[in-house]
């Protein structure tokens, strides 16, 4: 069979370091899902950025590998390669092959999550000749590695750090030919989110600037904290880097469970169904935001979390976070907020009782599509102490380049979320009120079941609206979606400048059964629009209107 062809190049969003690219019509959303296209711009968890791929390539022709993947840090890759190789409740003993004289990038497994590291030990070994080393781990700049690799007959993987300790930038690569191990790492690390940044590969490759302001990203963090109320603040590569560190520290063995509350955004969600369990551990829990009277009789003992989001995406439900602060406390359990479709300037969770708030500063925190990144707030020195542990252990943090553009637009959030919240009321209004639209949802119009918490615990109703069309078909999706729409940018990601359109659940829900998206509520040809700051929104209403006819 073919493999996937080239078929319509969607165009960078956010230049030359663009997150996301356009999916100009719905035969192209198509083709993306269904892997007849191959695009050079898109999501960045889901498409290589160019500078990624020449990295990847460089490194798998160096070195004679048919698989590379890279990520955020040196110790990352290491992490995310075991957490591959160890089958959960086996016992596994992994023998690492380390350079003489080097320090291992870790040794024990505390930092790996609940069930993943129970059965599993690790012995490292310096020397070449044993046969039963199955990973080799190096340290050295990715310009001056050894060639050939140095090697036991039995290692299979090479972990690389890329960069050296005096290099601004850092990363980590897996090198392998073991075809089956390195599509799971692949399908687990764009899950779990500790990608390597485009900036970074391209200070790596030798390309891009390699000025950097290294303290861009204390000053990050201190601005989130003082925005959020927090006391310390953590940045990573991408916000599901941030929620999977949180979660995979706060998830022990014996204690492991989530209690995730509301239609979480769409990996979140997938990485909490897919966490491996022990037979003995209580599984995740999910939870409807009209639910809420239930959640007391199913938070346990065996409760890690309970993580939730100020307003999901893409039904626009607010949860009642007051709530579930008192359940929380009452029970012992910390209480996890993805605030980044809020942002700090429509609610502070804290102020609500949460304990970490998270952020994907990819979208309304940086706004302009040329920044990937996530962070983690807490308000408490024991959460601070966790996460400042591990983050010391596993290098895992935004690269300086892309905290120094997220600090360039950082400033600019209080005036640009006004803007927001305002054209997202004109939009939605527009929208319910047009006889092409079936139904909006928005928690800023009066009929949305949210309305009241949103009036109580927001101060804006943030930016993301979806909606169903009276044509509620695919060929009533085409008709919309194909037609010029000049306004707007047919992009995935949101929280964007510019007003982004997609169709959500074709892009996120592809191969779910009509049975699977009724139990989660999410209507098949539902359209998402992210609306933007400009400062004139009629060109969006008026495309919207042409397209609506
Ligand atoms: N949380 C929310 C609410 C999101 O919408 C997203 C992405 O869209 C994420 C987390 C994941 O962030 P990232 O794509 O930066 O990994």
């Amino acid at each position: 069979m073919a493999g996937p062809r080239t078929y319509r190049p969607g165009q960078a969003v956010g230049g030359d370091y663009s997150i996301t690219g356009t999916l100009p019509t719905l035969a192209d959303v198509i083709a993306f899902k269904e892997g007849t296209a191959e695009f050079d711009h898109g999501y960045y968890r889901f498409v290589s950025h160019p500078r990624l791929r020449e990295l990847e390539e460089t490194l798998k022709s160096r070195f004679h590998f048919r698989h590379c993947r890279l990520t955020e840090s040196f110790e990352i890759a290491l992490l995310e390669l075991l957490i591959c190789l160890h089958p959960p409740g086996s016992r596994t003993r992994i023998v690492i092959l380390k350079q003489k004289d080097a320090a291992p990038p870790f040794t024990d497994t505390a930092f790996l999550p609940a069930c993943e590291r129970e059965g599993l030990s690790l012995v490292y070994t310096e020397d070449p000749g044993k046969d039963d080393a199955v990973i080799a781990v190096l340290r050295a700049e990715v310009g001056r590695l050894p060639e050939p690799l140095p090697a036991a007959p039995s290692v299979k993987f090479y972990v690389l750090r890329l960069g050296t300790a005096r290099d601004a930038e850092q990363g980590g690569a897996v090198l392998s030919n073991a075809e089956r191990v390195m599509a799971r790492l692949a399908e687990q690390v764009k899950r779990r989110g500790p990608i390597l940044s485009a900036r970074c590969a391209d200070y790596l490759l030798g390309n891009g600037d390699d000025r950097r302001d290294l303290d861009a990203g204390r000053r990050v963090a201190d601005a989130l904290c003082r925005r959020e109320g927090g006391s310390q603040a953590f940045l990573y590569a991408s916000g599901m880097s941030a929620i999977t560190r949180v979660l995979d520290l706060l998830r022990r063995p014996g204690r492991s469970q989530v209690v995730a509350v509301g239609h979480l955004y769409n990996d979140t969600f997938t990485s909490l169904r897919r966490a491996p369990r022990l037979e003995n551990e209580a599984p995740n829990v999910f939870l409807g935001v009209d639910e809420l009277d239930r959640l007391g009789g199913l938070v346990g003992d065996q409760t890690a979390a309970i993580l939730t989001e100020t307003i999901t995406n893409p039904l626009s439900d607010v949860p009642d976070i007051e709530v579930l602060s008192r359940v929380a406390r009452a029970c012992g359990v910390p209480l996890v907020v993805d605030n980044t479709i809020a942002t700090p300037e429509n609610c502070r969770p804290f102020e609500l009782g949460a304990d970490f708030v998270i952020h994907s500063t990819t979208k309304y925190l940086n706004g302009r599509n040329d920044h990937g990144g996530g962070a983690v707030i807490v308000r408490e020195a024991q959460w601070a102490r966790l996460l400042s542990d591990c983050q010391a252990v596993l290098n895992d943090r935004m690269s300086p380049g892309e905290a120094e553009t997220l600090e360039r637009n950082l400033g600019s959030l209080p005036a640009r979320m006004c803007r927001f919240n305002e054209n997202a009321l004109r939009v939605a209004s527009f929208l319910a009120g047009n006889p092409a639209v079936q139904r909006v949802f928005f928690n800023g119009l009066p009929e949305h079941r949210s309305n009241g918490t949103a009036k109580r615990l927001l101060r804006g109703p943030g930016s993301v609206i979806s909606f169903v069309l009276v044509r509620n078909s695919l060929e009533g999706l085409r008709a919309f979606y194909d037609s010029p729409l000049s306004g707007v940018i047919k992009a995935p990601s949101l929280g964007s400048d510019r007003t982004l359109l997609c169709p959500y659940t074709l892009l996120t829900h592809y191969e779910d059964t009509d049975e699977v998206l009724e139990e989660i509520g999410l209507p098949r040809f539902l359209v998402r629009i992210s609306v933007g700051c400009e400062e004139d929104i009629t060109p969006v209403l008026e495309s919207l209107k042409e397209a609506l006819k």
